[in-house]
């Protein structure tokens, strides 16, 4: 029996994906048709591997389209940064042609969590059986925001808290290295250039009671890292603290030592209100 299904894909037609998914991966069985060209039709051997693959085509139907095509190049130059932060880490490494294998030690030895040679279409990342699970995901994915076509050797350093996120600048989504103690959301706040985003910590504050009136902010801390700025100085993360309009940035030494010296006027201010009678 002859059929012809327009939407087959050549591979499918060729017989070299399922006709139900579209994979090329999975266990298959002949269906007992034939393309228009005589070639036999395949379908998955189970019947849930199928279905599951189906369902991720349903929720990303472009990658299921380009994997159709079997072009990982092709592929990789549709991806936005944006889709490397967000589809599901097995899928990129279908779809790009990159494989994960562990290995023991090799890399932490040059302080490196992940490492990818290759090109798209046929990398291996190698990462430390060590690396705990929770980070594997953003290793991966910060290997694989650099795959190109062109042959590659890179690493991800193990030392450095690797973490890709979306961020919004002038309107457009672009994947940023972010560290692990930024809590600022740099989707929400659209910057208008790259040099505007920047690394913060939520910021405490000292409140101050006082008579008669409510209590006041007195001063407030929190870390920032101008990591795209141009301005040398700031680009690492220093403390800033902040008292009505005049903010000093600290490195986390002088910080430390400023810290050190709020808690001598600390036991000072105790000691003055025990003078008072006020204060055990
Ligand atoms: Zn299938
Ligand atoms: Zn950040």
């Amino acid at each position: 029996m002859q059929i012809t299904v327009p939407t087959l894909s050549s591979l499918q037609l060729d017989g070299l994906a399922c006709v139900g998914c579209g994979a090329d991966d999975t266990e298959q069985q002949p269906t007992g048709d034939r393309s228009p060209s005589g070639a036999q039709l395949f379908r998955c051997t189970d019947a849930d591997v199928c279905r599951a693959q189906r369902s991720v085509n349903a929720q990303f139907p472009r990658l299921a389209a380009l994997r159709a095509e079997s072009a990982p190049a092709t592929a990789w130059r549709s991806l936005s940064l944006g889709d490397v932060s967000t589809i599901p880490v097995a899928e990129l490494l279908k779809t790009l042609g990159v494989r994960v294998v562990e290995v023991d030690g090799e890399l932490s030895d040059d302080g490196a969590a992940g490492a990818l040679s290759g090109r798209v279409g046929e990398a291996t990342i190698r990462i430390e059986r060590s690396l705990p699970q929770a980070d594997r995901e953003r290793v991966v994915r910060a290997l694989l925001a650099r795959i190109s076509p062109a042959a590659q050797q890179y690493t991800v350093k193990a030392d450095r808290p690797v973490r890709m996120v979306p961020a919004r600048v002038d309107g457009h989504t672009v994947l940023i290295d972010c560290p692990a103690w930024c809590t600022f959301d740099h989707v929400a706040e659209d910057a208008l250039f790259l040099d505007d985003v920047y690394h913060s910590t939520d910021t405490v504050t000292l409140m101050a009671p006082r008579v008669g009136a409510e209590d006041a902010p007195l001063v407030n801390a929190r870390l920032n890292a101008d990591t795209f700025g141009s301005d040398e100085a700031t680009r690492r993360p220093l403390l800033i603290i902040a008292h009505e309009d005049e903010a000093l940035y600290m490195t986390p030494e002088q910080a430390g030592v400023f810290a050190d010296g709020l808690v001598a006027f600390a036991e000072s201010v105790r000691a003055l209100a025990a003078q008072a009678g006020g204060v055990r």
